[in-house]
């Protein structure tokens, strides 16, 4: 460990077993993993210079940023090389303004990023509940999702450019933030989504948007998803978030009354063109909006505390909702929330229903990960959604830049890949 000692700074590498337990598990606490140390570099030099160190040594490194991912990515697996978990909360070069961009060291927090564009009147189009612990990296390396993909698309379409260290400990960095730029393949596109598998993102230049026009937050009951995307489309340009919520949770989380429909339907759209109906909770202030808010954001926790057993984050297309909730409640205990809008659920299950889950994902029509990724849960279900060449073709990308598979071993590529 001296080695990486000399790299970081000894306070950097954490080998007291108390300190790294902290590292070892994930938010869900489904998910162990063990490590030698954790390392925290400060900068992209640094990450390289761990990269190599690791390579030199037949080490694995495993990349842990806010440790908010719900498909155990975040955490090492099993395997048979001793590992590191590389911490990027310290990638914290100073975000930074220029027009209608912002960037950031990987490691800054997504609520601080938001509250940097704020205070530049303008808006950061990504956002989630895990907003203060998840970092900007990690919604970079995971391709984010979250309850404003309606109004301004996943992370993906914020993007504009991304500085990475490969496991040969190249630097490659293209931040220039140009409209039109063909010049070659988009790296930056290559590294979003791709979960720490083909590099460690040090810092990203991202999209802002002019400030949303001032909205209104509803919330009613409806009968079906069908109905609910009714209510969504009828905001026209106007909405800003669609999230459903089914009875058990809503209830669960203690949500005021709706009735008996067995939906609840948040939408945030904006007051000028709102249309909603008589029945309709509404909330323009600050604190009220923000209480109608918190009975869908708590639902992550809600489940928690229910003892959800696993947590299904998947996408169907938008004609199929219904079916897919009535197969699945017709199989499996289980509360179900999401973005309805998007086509986006997440299933909670009280049982290990999980692969039944995602055949009937699969059998729709739909993607076995949404937002969330694949993780290290969901490595098996990925070949059933994209087929074996697809995988195989991006186990070749995998292969080309990382030969000896340091890097996230266990993540998103099975064994059989
Ligand atoms: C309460 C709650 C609500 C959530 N809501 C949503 C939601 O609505 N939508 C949604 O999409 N997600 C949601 N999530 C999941 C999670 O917040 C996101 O996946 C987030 O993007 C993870 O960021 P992180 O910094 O915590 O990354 P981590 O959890 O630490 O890591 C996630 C993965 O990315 C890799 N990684 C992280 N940083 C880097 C980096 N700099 N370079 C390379 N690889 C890296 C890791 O190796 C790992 O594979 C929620 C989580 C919680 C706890």
């Amino acid at each position: 460990m001296s080695g990486l000692a000399d790299v970081v700074g000894a306070d950097q590498v954490l080998t007291d077993a108390g300190v790294r337990q902290g590292y070892e598990t994930d938010w869900t606490g489904r998910f162990h993993g063990s490590c030698e140390a954790v390392v925290r570099p400060a900068d992209a030099q640094q990450v390289a210079a761990v990269l190599r160190w690791a390579a030199d040594n037949g080490r694995a490194v495993h990349v842990q940023a806010g440790n908010t991912g719900l498909v155990g990515g975040s955490v090492p697996a099993p395997g048979d090389r001793p590992v590191i978990i590389l911490s990027t909360t310290r990638l914290r070069t100073p975000a930074q303004v220029i027009g209608h961009s912002v960037l950031a060291g990987a490691g800054l927090t997504l609520g601080e990023v938001q509250r940097l564009a704020a205070a530049h009147g303008l808006v950061y189009g990504v956002d989630l509940a895990a907003r203060d612990s998840a970092t900007i990296g990690g919604t970079v390396a995971t391709n984010a999702g979250g309850i404003r993909v309606c109004q301004y698309g996943m992370t993906r379409d914020q993007v504009q450019g991304v500085e990475a260290v490969l496991m040969d400990g190249t630097i490659v960095r293209r931040m220039s933030g140009l409209a039109k730029d063909n010049t070659g393949f988009d790296l930056a596109g290559l590294l979003t989504g791709s979960e720490g598998t083909l590099g460690v993102i040090t810092a990203v230049r991202l999209k802002l948007h002019d400030r949303a026009p001032e909205s209104v937050v509803a919330v009613f009951g409806v009968d079906s998803l069908a109905q609910a995307l009714e209510h969504a489309n009828a905001q026209g340009a106007g909405l800003q978030a669609a999230e459903v919520v089914d009875r058990q949770a809503w209830r669960a989380a203690s949500g005021p009354d709706l009735g008996d429909h067995p939906w609840a339907l948040l939408i945030e759209t904006d007051i000028e063109t709102a249309e909603l109906p008589d029945e309709a909770l509404v909330a323009t202030e600050g604190p009220d909006r923000a209480r109608l808010w918190e009975f869908r954001e708590s639902q992550s926790e809600v489940a928690q505390k229910l003892g959800v057993k696993q947590k299904v984050d998947i996408a169907v297309p938008l004609d199929r909702l219904d079916e897919f909730t009535s197969a699945v409640y017709a199989s499996h205990p289980c509360s179900i929330f999401g973005h309805v809008a998007d086509g986006s659920l997440h299933v909670e299950l009280f049982d290990e229903g999980e692969d039944d889950v995602l055949n009937t994902v699969v059998a729709l029509g739909g993607a076995v990960s949404a937002e969330h990724g694949v993780g290290r849960v969901k490595t098996r279900a990925v070949v059933n959604d994209r087929g074996a060449a697809t995988v195989a073709a991006m186990k070749s990308l995998k292969d080309a830049w990382d030969p000896d598979g340091v890097l996230n071993p266990g993540v998103l590529f099975g064994a059989d890949a």
